[in-house]
């Protein structure tokens, strides 16, 4: 429990959409004739530390492509960066509104001050998208659940959200957070449930991916692709082929070889494994700047809200280690999502505020870049957001390191 003295900030209100991120090779008939080399991270030694977009830079490379959200109001002594979201529709607003202010105060330790990240409505009076006065790039969250339709499928409802800004269009919802996780007849969709999932998607948002599929993370977590629920039907698409991605003569563990650790072929046969390869194996379009080779140098965070529970996706989520996907190598132990099984013991790690200050350092007006006069508090902090939500978020958790 933590006192009412506990220092509180007031988080910046302003005013921002999904797309499946890898879509399917345009052309399905596509063969190869020999496996295709899976490149190994030739940066890996790099000290760019973290994955995701890359920082805006003066002369930053993202113009044009994916990157952290653009500075507004550069004549303020201290610029920020905010997200501005809104909701695709007013249904949208109402059940998702407390699950976005929950998960952005959990955020807390990373936004302004500790770095020039906010998060807040694009437009305070205007909370549905279609107002005149939202503004073209704004976030737009939906929720996707249909409970009054009994036709829809939940199971076949996963959250997804774009990475980053995207500098290289105007085009109006570009930027969407497509929510599924109030999914009725779930037991498991839980507020804390849902809440732990949007602070991950609000991470994709402000540019971050995962953490398990950082190139170097083969030196860390072990990926098991046979333990993905849907790997022995991916097994039989990739035998039978019928989008003849393959020469007849590709043998069948080479396909599987495919199927788990390609982009290409995971995208056709076995999707699931999507979300657990390596980065750098995941262009499917190789003018797709999203996954530049940007990582490495400091060490995987196990604990991040960018990791993936070690049982997600798996066919046999409760039997322990033999049926995780994903599991630390060292011991064998288990990885979740902002470091706890419990959804409401959810957190951010230390490692995501250094994260969020590396994309999104304070900066004065001026270019100075103010990074190292803020320091995030070991403190809990009592956030109020639009006068009508307050929270006392607990300081990030440490990552375990061993000496
Ligand atoms: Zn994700």
């Amino acid at each position: 429990m933590q006192p009412p003295t506990a220092p509180s900030i007031t988080l910046f209100l302003l005013t921002l959409a999904t797309l499946t991120l890898f879509p399917p090779p345009a052309s399905a008939s596509h063969k190869n004739t020999t496996l295709p080399p899976l490149p190994k991270s030739a940066h890996a030694s790099l000290l760019k530390r973290w994955y995701g977009v890359k920082p805006l830079h003066a002369h930053s490379a993202v113009v044009g492509g994916w990157g952290p959200w653009p500075i507004m109001c550069p004549t303020l002594p201290s610029q920020t960066q905010p997200i501005r979201y809104c909701f695709k529709d007013a249904r949208s607003a109402t059940t998702l509104q407390p699950i976005v202010d929950q998960a952005v105060a959990k955020w807390a330790h990373a936004l302004h001050p500790a770095s020039s990240l906010q998060i807040g409505l694009d437009h305070a009076g205007a909370k549905v998208c279609s107002g005149p006065a939202v503004r073209a790039d704004a976030l737009v969250i939906s929720d996707e659940s249909r409970p009054e339709d009994p036709q829809w499928k939940w199971e076949e409802c996963d959250s997804q959200s774009t990475v980053g800004y995207n500098y290289g269009s105007d085009e109006r919802a570009r930027h969407t957070l497509a929510f599924c996780h109030l999914k009725p007849g779930d037991e498991s969709a839980t507020e804390a449930k849902a809440v732990q999932v949007m602070m991950h998607e609000l991470g994709h948002v402000m540019g971050l991916q995962h953490e398990h599929q950082r190139p170097d993370r083969d030196e860390t977590l072990t990926y098991v692709c046979k333990n993905l629920e849907a790997y022995e039907q991916g097994v039989k698409d990739a035998e039978y082929d019928v989008h003849a991605l393959y020469d007849d003569d590709l043998a069948l563990k080479d396909r599987i070889t495919l199927i788990c650790l390609d982009a290409q072929s995971a995208t056709v046969y076995l999707p699931d494994a999507l979300a657990f390869i390596r980065g750098d194996n995941m262009q499917v379009d190789r003018d797709d700047e999203r996954w530049p080779d940007y990582a490495a140098g400091g060490p995987l965070d196990v604990d991040s809200i960018m990791i993936y529970d070690s049982n997600l996706a798996a066919k046999n989520p409760d039997a322990g280690v033999s049926g995780w996907v994903m599991y630390q190598t060292n011991g064998k132990k288990p990885v979740w999502m902002g470091g706890s099984q419990d959804a409401s013991k959810t957190s951010i790690s230390s490692g995501d505020v250094e994260r969020v200050k590396q994309l999104y350092p304070l900066r004065a007006a001026g270019g100075n870049d103010k990074r190292d006069q803020a320091d995030w508090g070991q403190q809990a902090l009592r956030v109020r957001i639009r006068d009508s939500f307050e929270m006392i978020v607990e300081p990030p958790r440490t990552m375990e390191r061993e000496l």
